[in-house]
């Protein structure tokens, strides 16, 4: 009996893909992400407007990840104040 190949689903546009690459678009670190949008990588971003926003003044920076193991990254909000508030509630600024 042959195993069926286990399916990665793309970190980026959700679809079920079996080659996969780890990697950094914007300042958004993808575990799993397919060819499809590795090679284009502009045209359906989730977090397009935030993407946008940043791409003029954040190539300069370091990538700072929003999120740390599962929790807010404190240096993104550090680095990112006004982002962080879009991002994240009050609630959860202030528990971190
Ligand atoms: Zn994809």
């Amino acid at each position: 009996m042959t195993k069926a190949p286990a399916l990665n689903f793309c970190n980026k546009c959700s679809q079920p893909k079996d080659n996969m690459e780890s990697a950094v678009i914007g300042d958004v670190y993808y575990e799993n992400i397919c060819a499809d949008c590795l090679s284009d990588n502009h045209s359906i971003p989730l977090d397009g407007q935030f993407n946008r926003e940043r791409e003029r003044e954040d190539y300069k920076k370091e990538l700072i990840q929003p999120y740390k193991e599962g929790a807010i990254n404190k240096d993104f909000v550090e680095a990112y104040p006004e982002e962080a508030k879009k991002m994240f509630s009050e609630q959860q600024l202030k528990e971190f």
